[in-house]
This record gives C-alpha cells, sequence and structure tokens, in this order.
C-alpha cells in the first residue's frame, strides 16, 4: 500500500495536519482538501484509492460528496463528531465503507482504512467462503460450522449473517440489513434484528454475553468481525 494516495477531507487545519502525519507514517500518499470544492478537484486530478471524510464542511454538506467519492472507486470513511447518529448512518446508507468518531483513536482509524481498502480490493472477487475464527460460512453451500460442527440458524439468522458475511469488518444499517432480510417496508423494525442477533451470538459466540463476532454499533447498525 505504499505510496497510495488518500484524499483528506476536512476543514479544521490541526486535524488535518494530525491525519496527514499518521497516514505519512503508514506509508500513504496524502492529499489534502479544505472544503468540499477542493475534494471534487482533488478527486478527479488525483485518483485517491480512499477518502476520509469530514461531514461538517464549510461550502457543501458532506453527505453530498459520498457519491462522487463512490462513483470514482474510491473507499470511503466518515470522521465525524460523536452523536452525529443520523448523519453517519445516512452516509452509510449511501454507500461509506465505514465511520470514525472525533476525537479518533489514530490506530483504530488506520486498521479501518486498511480493511475498507482490502474490501475495495476484493469487490471484483466475491468470497463465497469466509472464515471467521473458528466459524467457517460457506456462502454457496449455505453452511455455517463452527469449531467443525455444522451449526443450525433459523432462515432469517442465516440470512442476516449471509448478508453482513459478505462485507467482513464493515458497519451495515440497521435499514440496510432490515431492507435485505426482512423486506422493503420493515426498515424500522429493528426488534427483529435485535431478537435475530441474539439467536446467532447463543449459537456462534464462545460467550453470546461479550460478542466478539457478531458487533452490535448503538443506533447505527452491525458488523461482523474476524
Ligand atoms: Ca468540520
Amino acid at each position: 500500500m505504499t505510496g497510495w494516495p488518500i484524499l483528506v477531507v476536512e476543514d479544521d487545519a490541526a486535524i488535518r495536519r494530525l491525519l496527514q502525519a499518521a497516514l505519512t507514517r503508514a506509508g500513504y500518499h496524502v492529499i489534502q482538501a479544505a472544503d468540499a470544492r477542493a475534494a471534487l478537484a482533488a478527486l478527479a486530478i488525483d485518483k485517491p484509492v480512499a477518502v476520509l471524510l469530514d461531514l461538517g464542511l464549510p461550502d457543501r454538506d458532506g453527505l453530498e460528496l459520498v457519491q462522487p467519492v463512490k462513483a470514482a472507486g474510491a473507499a470511503l470513511i466518515v470522521v465525524s463528531a460523536r452523536g452525529q447518529t443520523a448523519d453517519k448512518v445516512a452516509a452509510l446508507d449511501l454507500g461509506a465503507d465505514d465511520y470514525v468518531n472525533k476525537p479518533f483513536d489514530t490506530e483504530e482509524l488506520l486498521a479501518r482504512l486498511r480493511t475498507a481498502l482490502r474490501h475495495r480490493l476484493a469487490a471484483e472477487s466475491r468470497a463465497e467462503r469466509i472464515v471467521l475464527g473458528d466459524v467457517i460460512i460457506d456462502l454457496a453451500a449455505r453452511l455455517i460450522t463452527r469449531a467443525g460442527a455444522e451449526v443450525h440458524l433459523t432462515p432469517k439468522e442465516y440470512a442476516l449473517v449471509a448478508e453482513l458475511a459478505r462485507y467482513p469488518g464493515r458497519v451495515i444499517t440497521h435499514a440496510q440489513l432490515l431492507r435485505s432480510v426482512w423486506g422493503a417496508g420493515h426498515e424500522r423494525d429493528v426488534e427483529y434484528l435485535r431478537v435475530a442477533a441474539r439467536g446467532i451470538r447463543r449459537k456462534l459466540e464462545a460467550d453470546p454475553a461479550i460478542p466478539r463476532l457478531l458487533r452490535n454499533e448503538p443506533g447505527v447498525g452491525y458488523r461482523l468481525m474476524g
């Protein structure tokens, strides 16, 4: 990944400097944009592989940049102020890969960036078999095993795991999961998700009370971790 261009869109100069330093140390080539106009220009000229996007920009709503960034084929991580849950969910629904809250932990941000870049590279060669520790999800065979033994999930539990397993490590919003598993019109039935998640954890987690595999992102969605 050395030298890969990463675009940082952020109007706060101090945060830009912090991100510049961390990303440069990690071997990336950093391009900075202080507003949406500069970001759109950089997207066309520098062809970044990933964009770190602040949603509160001086000239435009950062959400307006989500589609141009996805259209350019770049991975997108939203870096937003804590508490702006609705904005984060909107960005994820529009196609952002992940989000990090401010103030952020640099190591966590770099880990999220690596995951998003991996997804972008793997996007064409969709894996049919996902290995998450001792859990193996075989999407082609519709078979899940844990430590070698077959795990029996209900159809909805299976559909939920399969949907999350297509994007390991990535947070999928409640509305996206409800729409793809229960169908259009169920986007607000978050209780369905909670019930299915409980069932999945009971069957797949070493300790369902401390889930390591199926992680909840409060108010946002779920992600499946390896
Ligand atoms: Ca800002």
